[in-house]
């Protein structure tokens, strides 16, 4: 990470409090994009034929690495690599301390009390089936009510659905209104004695809402329900303070913030995970093992059976030192200002409706072209260098809500420029005329 890029604007420090901005300097994009060796690569070479460069809109599914992240890793597997919690060796003592290392940057980035509350898993959706599948089986019985909200990615509803065919759980469902919003009179009546979780996104992947995390945590608590919320999207575009939020769970996932796929977090309240049984049997997560009975380490270790994503913990080690050095308020701030610009004028393109306006929603641009099928207009794109997604987006229910069966979406990363939201309106034109 070069010093240049370090603290602009505002961004947390280690008790995840915000210091005032240093002399504010310009998000300088241009030195961001050359850390990331993929955004220097053409698209759609062929013999005879230039390739076209790469707009890459698609950062809510999965963002590119930059070389910070690819350089840890490999620094890893070339020089400081072993197994980690089991040898006294010198390597895998090394490598233990820098994974751990990580556990506590992770804690950080979080702002939570203590690394002890940071689980490491695959993504963010072995996180929630942990919470289901431990805490759920645990603690629900036939009857008992876990609140999800329409705007859920299927990753959290999913876990759900299946401890209600397993222990016939009921789910209710928070509406949202036509831009996205959710209602939060109908969520507090939603609530009652039977409900023992409420497990909504904190930002949705297709229509970009950020949901009022303290607000319903605050309501939920009031009736002594857990709140989990599911970070995906957030943890990406903006800071996020799990103990201003009072979350007692909240997941996020390593490869949209610009890490390595195989790891994501859990965080969890300690009360609460010291409640919880392992889920998941093997090494690494007991205490001591006989054929008479076992006991188990204490979180976060009980949920952590098996050899670690080492490297891959390694690799989101160096992706959060990335963001934070950039500052998550700078990146937020970049990122508006290119959501604006497309959207402003994308609004100006007759035909195009946009989907989800909700005020205050991250970097992520869902719409429909009058006549158009999405999958055309995203094959169309792409042949322009256009990479944006299309789809359900993974939330089927969602669009079901608004009563579309695919959308095309672009999503903004911290390496995208006003060039690129200019170029996707001008692929989304240049679309609509083909189809005059
Ligand atoms: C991507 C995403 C997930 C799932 O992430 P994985 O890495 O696939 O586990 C869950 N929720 C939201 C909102 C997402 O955007």
């Amino acid at each position: 990470m070069p010093d240049a890029h370090r603290n602009r604007g505002h961004s947390p420090n280690a008790q995840g409090q915000h210091r005032p901005a240093l002399p504010p300097e310009p998000y300088d994009v241009e030195r961001v994009r050359a850390d990331f060796p993929i955004l220097q690569r053409l698209v759609h070479e062929r013999p005879g034929r230039l390739g076209k460069p790469l707009v890459y809109l698609d950062n809510a599914a999965s963002a590119q690495k930059p070389r910070a992240v690819i350089d840890a890793m490999v620094r890893c597997m070339e020089l400081e690599y072993a197994n980690v919690h089991r040898g006294i060796h010198y390597l895998s003592q090394q490598t233990t301390d820098a994974y751990e290392a990580v556990r506590g940057k992770i804690a950080c980035f979080l702002n939570a009390p203590s690394r002890d509350n940071i689980v490491i898993t695959r993504n963010a959706t072995e996180a929630i089936n942990l919470v289901a599948a431990s805490w759920g089986r645990t603690f629900l019985e036939r009857g008992d009510e876990v609140v999800l909200s329409v705007l859920e990615h299927h990753a959290n509803i999913v876990p759900w659905q299946l401890l209600q065919a397993e222990k016939g759980i009921v789910i209710k469902v928070v509406p949202c209104d036509e831009r996205g919003v959710l209602d939060l009179d109908a969520y507090a009546d939603l609530l009652g004695p039977r409900t023992k979780l409420v497990a909504i996104t904190h930002g949705s992947n297709v229509v970009g809402t950020v949901t009022p995390a303290a607000e319903i945590a605050r309501i939920a608590h009031r009736h002594g329900i857990l709140v989990l919320f599911d970070g995906s999207q957030t943890a990406v575009h903006m800071p996020v303070d799990v103990q201003a939020i009072d979350a007692d769970f909240y997941v996020f996932t390593g490869h949209k913030l610009y890490g390595p796929t195989g790891i994501g977090v859990l965080y969890g309240r300690r009360s609460v995970l010291h409640r919880m049984p392992p889920y998941q049997g093997g090494g690494d997560m007991i205490a001591a093992v006989s054929f008479a009975g076992t006991t188990y380490r204490d979180p976060p270790y009980r949920f952590e059976a098996g050899t670690p994503p080492i490297i891959e913990g390694i690799g989101l080690g160096a992706a959060i030192d990335y963001v934070e050095a950039l500052g998550r308020d700078a990146i937020a701030l970049h990122e508006h200002s290119l959501l604006e610009r497309a959207t402003t004028r994308l609004e100006r393109v007759d035909g195009v409706r946009i989907v989800g306006t909700a005020p205050g929603k991250a970097a992520i641009l869902s719409f429909v072209l009058d006549g158009v099928h999405p999958h055309d207009l995203g094959m169309l794109a792409d042949q322009m260098g256009v990479a944006v997604r299309v789809g359900r987006h993974c939330a089927e229910p969602l669009l079901a809500r608004f009563g579309l069966e695919a959308t095309a979406r672009a999503s903004f990363g911290l390496y995208n420029t006003i060039a690129e939201a200019d170029a996707l309106v001008d692929a989304v034109m240049a679309v609509k005329e083909f189809f005059r």
